[in-house]
């Protein structure tokens, strides 16, 4: 017989990735407020990003949650929040980072999501539209690059530990990398941590162009049907939001 506090425990504790939830952060009343970029990753012009196992665009899902995030990030009071679109705007990366460093941001977060490994099709509505999809490698990632001064990949490694801690610490799944092969290696102190092996000519212009501390965000796995569902809930955003607020908070000490 399975003693009852043990049931319970099997009961209630959560599957990496299926419970997601992050405290509050405190914020001191005196705190300077920190400056945050907010990038929703491609609707740049000619780049939607993948297109996932709904066929959904991931321009439309870095935007979504990009005002979730930067409504959590105002609403918590010690944070001054910039996007770097919004709406029907498609600007270039260039323009964003341009306007980005003007603004003179403490810190840049750029959203993604990955679309993973080998994909099969499948039909998930009732008529005949087609999408992709991988049930396989699930997870979040947090990346971000070594070429850049010793100082300056040091701060980006701190926002990019904070933040990944964070969001693991909120039961978000990180991601294995085992599709990420040659263009990124883990990093050594946190597991969703990975930096950009790509040589200088498809290395990720976003992740050095500035000596801003910055960090993109693979949400999720956009062709995993479990995922994507998750990612529809509120409770996600907010999850991911509230981990991601204590996360730069945590690299500014
Ligand atoms: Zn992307």
């Amino acid at each position: 017989m399975v003693p009852s506090l043990l049931l319970l425990a099997l009961t209630v504790w959560p599957e990496p990735g299926s419970v997601v939830q992050a405290p509050v952060p405190v914020i001191a009343k005196k705190a300077k407020k920190l400056r945050v970029v907010v990038d929703a990753g491609h609707g740049a012009p000619n780049n939607d990003g993948n297109h996932g196992c709904f066929c959904q665009a991931e321009m439309d899902h870095t935007w979504l949650i990009a005002q979730h995030l930067g409504f959590v990030l105002s609403d918590l009071g010690g944070f001054e929040v910039m996007f770097t679109r919004t709406g029907e705007g498609r600007p270039t990366y260039q323009s964003r980072m341009a306007a980005a460093e003007a603004w003179k941001p403490d810190v840049i977060v750029s959203l993604h999501s990955d679309a993973r490994g080998e994909a099969t099709t499948w039909k998930p509505f009732d008529d005949e539209r087609e999408c992709a999809r991988n049930p396989n490698e699930p997870g979040f990632a947090v990346l971000w690059s070594d070429v850049a001064e010793a100082p300056v990949v040091a701060k980006r490694a701190k926002l990019g530990r904070s933040v990944g801690q964070r969001l693991r610490e909120a039961g978000f799944r990180a991601y294995t990398g085992e599709n990420y092969g040659a263009l990124y290696k883990q990093d050594t102190d946190e597991p969703s941590g990975w930096i950009d092996i790509r040589p200088p000519k498809t290395s990720v212009y976003f992740l050095k162009a500035s000596s801003v501390p910055t960090v993109i965000i693979e949400t999720h796995h956009a062709l995993d049907p479990a995922e994507v569902a998750r990612w529809d809930e509120l409770k996600t955003a907010d999850a991911f939001a509230l981990a991601v607020a204590q996360g730069l908070l945590d690299a500014a000490k």
